[in-house]
């Protein structure tokens, strides 16, 4: 019933979806990764919490702020910027990769 050229075939066609699949979840990280940090940027902690100068934690008004790694896009590194004193997620931002030839 199965040619060797059919099976051969369906492979490929499995292969197109999966590669399909794959393109379209990174175009959608992407984008989200771009919302994500852009709609808790610096400016709208300012905003928000009438922080003047240097930041301070709208929770304990504590001064040191951690930076911790989120999650990472093709070309970015998305960072959550927390409250080394209680852990409270100040703001957010977007850090791009450096390209492995340099350093
Ligand atoms: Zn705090």
């Amino acid at each position: 019933m199965y040619s060797p050229l059919m099976l051969y075939y369906r492979l490929l066609v499995i292969l197109a979806v999966v590669s399909l699949i794959k393109l379209v979840a990174m175009f959608v990280k992407e984008r989200r990764g771009h919302t994500w940090a852009e709609e808790r940027d610096l400016d709208w902690y300012r905003r928000r919490h009438g922080v003047e100068g240097e930041i301070r934690c709208h929770r304990c008004s504590g001064r040191s702020v951690a930076i911790r790694e989120m999650s990472r896009t093709v070309k970015e590194i998305l960072n959550s910027h927390v409250c080394a004193t209680c852990g409270a997620e100040l703001y957010r931002s977007k850090t791009p990769k450096k390209p492995l030839a340099e350093g």
